[in-house]
């Protein structure tokens, strides 16, 4: 089909945590939480990522207190040649190719690959532009956060949500802003796991889709409305904001069955995109 986005997933790298962590009720079995990032391209705009995912980069920076404790609670299974800009290479994109980057969230597995792609405008969601410079140290930490992983010109390349068109709204998770003002791509706000978490519905070659970022971590967690144990709500941004997210997540799979559900870490989805 002509004149659709097209998307392909690719894997970043990935940490092993038991179950139960992510998905209150089940197994103590080990969940291989692949860090996935949508490389997408648009008939007029070009390429965009959602989502840089890890790089290399993270395991020098984990080394530092006190972000090392990181590397203790959740051991990460990184490659240098699942680095995104790589994997780009390989495809014949260049970092400058890059056009827009759309962060979901600030967290370590999502933005560690920013660096690589000094080009792209950076959208996110405003209370996520603001919060995330703020944090140091121990405060970063708990937020799952390196603030060296920030590009620092943030500020310039920044397109924040409330400077995009609104776009319709979604059933049950409400307004969206539409990035490109055609309606391939709106942003939704998925409140609660991060401050500012945003998701992206696309009309695509692949049909309709939701990459729904960490507002839920699987989607078994949908289906079963399995939320994080409260040990790992400690780092979220709102935990209440956790629990409403994820229904409302169920709510609109019920209401638009037609659209497929993507969860960044979500084993379902790495295996049934990544194995094609
Ligand atoms: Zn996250
Ligand atoms: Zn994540």
């Amino acid at each position: 089909m002509s004149g659709l986005l097209t998307l392909e997933l690719l894997d970043s790298g990935h940490c092993v945590v038991p179950e139960w962590q992510v998905m209150r009720g089940t197994s103590r079995r080990p969940l291989h939480c692949h860090a996935l990032v949508a490389l997408i391209n648009h008939p007029h705009h070009g390429w965009i990522l959602f989502d840089s995912g890890y790089a290399p980069r993270l395991l020098e920076v984990l080394r530092h207190w006190p972000f090392r404790i990181y590397h203790y609670l959740t051991p990460l299974r990184l490659q240098p040649e699942l680095a995104i800009v790589t994997q780009l290479a390989a495809r014949g994109i260049s970092p400058e190719m890059i056009s827009t980057l759309i962060i979901s969230h600030f967290h370590l597995d999502h933005i560690a690959g920013l660096h690589d792609f000094p080009a792209a405008r950076l959208v996110a969601d405003r209370a996520a532009l603001d919060y995330a410079p703020q944090l140091q140290g121990m405060a970063a930490l708990r937020r799952g956060l390196i603030p060296t992983l920030l590009p620092p010109d943030l500020d310039q390349r920044a397109l924040p949500t409330d400077r995009l068109p609104r776009g319709p709204e979604l059933p049950h998770l409400g307004p969206t802003y539409d990035l490109f003002g055609d309606g391939s791509i709106l942003l939704v706000s998925l409140p609660g796991h991060a401050r500012g978490q945003l998701g992206a519905l696309l009309t695509s070659s692949e049909g309709t889709l939701l990459l729904a970022a960490d507002g839920a971590w699987t989607s078994r967690a949908i289906r079963e409305l399995r939320p994080p144990t409260r040990l790992t709500n400690l780092m979220a941004d709102d935990p209440r904001a956790v629990e409403e997210t994820l229904a409302r997540l169920r709510a609109f799979a019920e209401s638009r069955p037609d659209v497929r559900i993507l969860p960044t870490h979500c084993p379902e989805v790495y295996a049934g995109w990544l194995s094609r």
